[in-house]
């Protein structure tokens, strides 16, 4: 394609499955070749399935002491690269750089493992440089697959792209920095029609530390390229169809939907639906940079659309989502009222240890504040409550500090709720018809959802529910000819 201009500027993010063994990795190159002749297309992969998963654990054993855990675990990765890359690029000598390039990366995750049983001690920024080898072993395999298809592809730390704050764990970018990298970066390669493939979920400080943006972080990744490059639009490639009205392992007739907006697709994700890591789309905001969620296994799928209008179907109700690895911890007694600055002070704790809180519900009697954060956060997060209330549990003005874990949020999700009076009540209608019983009621202001908590055991039968008294299974489900659409799979 010479001198042709590329129409447009994709980001496309791959995950863990999406690149999960050579035909997996094949399959997603021939997506991104395909595009490349069409349009300027930077990648961004994950690390094959379960790897990182595996690094943080064998971290872990490190860390208590166990010398071989690393070495086991490196032996097992060399030989899954080395034969996903055989796999895609037969020929020997057209290898040697990559596989080269896996054997030094390696090596480094031997000595952080040495370390780190050495020591005993893993520090956040150990763990994220050792959480970061899967997608710095994926990235030059998935670049050779792509140039093996014609297309060329050159592997990018993304350490030099995304610059971050110093959070290891979960690191937020710093936009201009970062846009400046990636101007001075990735512009220059796609000028000269290269497919970049960038690592997902790592970044850098200002100073070079290796960062990781949280687990699950490539999504953002990609989203932070793109709003970077100012892209046209970014693509989630992954294993399922698109966002769906309900989790179908739970809601059998749950089905695609084909147009969400961002603050529906955000509300989701926030409350645990699986497809998005919950900062992506905070980066593309602010641009209206639209995001697909699309099926790498299925491309021929049109997938959901996420952008800043979305599409209204009947009713307000767009989706229902559920989160199970939930705690609610509730504090509160007789004396609550006249503690200075309850709430501000829970908060505060809360923010500290930079526990996610889900849900907060305050009664108006103001003697029971309850609140949920990740079943993760739940211990640690009851203590330091403890430690910032010790006087006032000392003297019973607070009577307790207490941690239900068998429970679980259920969100009814959808931007045109706003306006739309009746939602909460025929919610809560349908749940009394079935009997379940609600702990606790939230609805946030931007009355984008109406989230509710219940019993564990209760969960299945809430989401039935309300995916019935909402009609969520009949609403329209082909999307109409979308010219976007269309240019995608051309
Ligand atoms: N590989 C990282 C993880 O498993 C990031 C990602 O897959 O998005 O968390
Ligand atoms: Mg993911």
């Amino acid at each position: 394609m010479t001198g042709k201009l590329k129409s447009k500027l994709q980001v496309m993010k791959f995950g863990g499955t999406s690149v999960g063994n050579a035909s997996c990795i094949a399959r997603a190159a021939e997506i991104v070749a395909q595009a490349a002749r069409e349009n300027a297309v930077v990648a961004v992969v994950s690390a094959m399935s379960g790897v990182t998963n595996r690094l943080v654990d064998a971290a872990t054993h490190a860390a208590a002491g166990d010398a071989k855990a690393g070495a086991t675990l490196i032996a097992a990765l060399r030989q899954q690269h080395q034969d996903a890359l055989a796999a895609l690029v037969p020929a020997e000598n057209t290898r040697t750089a990559v596989a080269d390039r896996i054997e030094t990366t390696l090596a480094e995750g031997q000595r952080l493992f040495d370390g780190t049983a050495l020591l005993r001690e893993l520090t956040p920024r150990a763990l994220d440089t050792i959480s970061s080898l899967g997608e710095r072993l994926c990235a030059p395999i998935f670049a050779s697959a792509v140039s093996e298809l014609g297309v060329r592809g050159v592997a990018v730390d993304a350490t030099e792209l995304i610059i971050t704050d110093s959070y290891h764990g979960g690191a937020e970018p710093l936009m201009e920095q970062t846009r400046e990298r990636c101007e001075a970066c990735l512009r220059p390669m796609l000028k000269e029609n290269i497919v970049p493939v960038a690592t997902g979920f790592i970044g850098a400080t200002r100073e070079g530390a290796l960062t990781t943006l949280g687990r699950g972080g490539s999504d953002y990744s990609a989203t932070i390229l793109g709003a970077a490059l100012g892209a046209d639009e970014v693509i989630i490639w992954t294993d399922v169809d698109g966002v769906l009205t309900a989790d179908p392992r739970l809601v059998p007739d749950a089905r695609i939907i084909p147009e969400i907006s961002y603050r529906e697709a955000a509300e989701l994700a926030y409350f645990g639906a699986k497809v998005l890591h919950p900062k992506t789309l905070r980066a593309v905001l602010p641009a209206g940079i639209p995001v697909w969620i699309r099926n790498s296994f299925a491309p021929e799928r049109a997938g959901t659309r996420i952008s800043q209008q979305g599409r209204s179907i009947g009713g307000g109700v767009k989706a229902l989502t559920a989160i199970r690895d939930v705690a609610l911890i509730s504090i509160g007694g007789p004396g609550i009222v006249g503690v200075p600055d309850v709430v501000g002070r829970t908060f505060s704790t809360t923010a500290e240890l930079r526990a996610n809180v889900l849900l907060i519900s305050q009664s108006s009697s103001q003697n029971d504040i309850c609140f949920i954060v990740a079943a993760a956060d739940a211990q640690r997060t009851v203590e330091a409550l403890r430690r910032e209330f010790a006087q006032d549990l000392s003297h019973e003005v607070v009577d307790h500090i207490t941690v239900d874990p068998k429970i679980a949020i259920v969100a009814v999700v959808g931007e045109n709720m706003r306006g739309t009076p009746g939602v909460a009540g025929r919610t809560f209608n349908a749940l009394g018809r079935e009997g379940v019983n609600i702990i606790a009621i939230a609805q946030g202001s931007s009355e984008a959802n109406i989230s509710f908590v219940v019993e564990d055991g209760a969960m299945k039968q809430a989401l039935l529910a309300t995916h019935r008294e909402f009609g969520l299974a009949n609403a329209p489900s082909s999307r109409e000819e979308n010219s976007e659409f269309q240019d995608v799979r051309k």
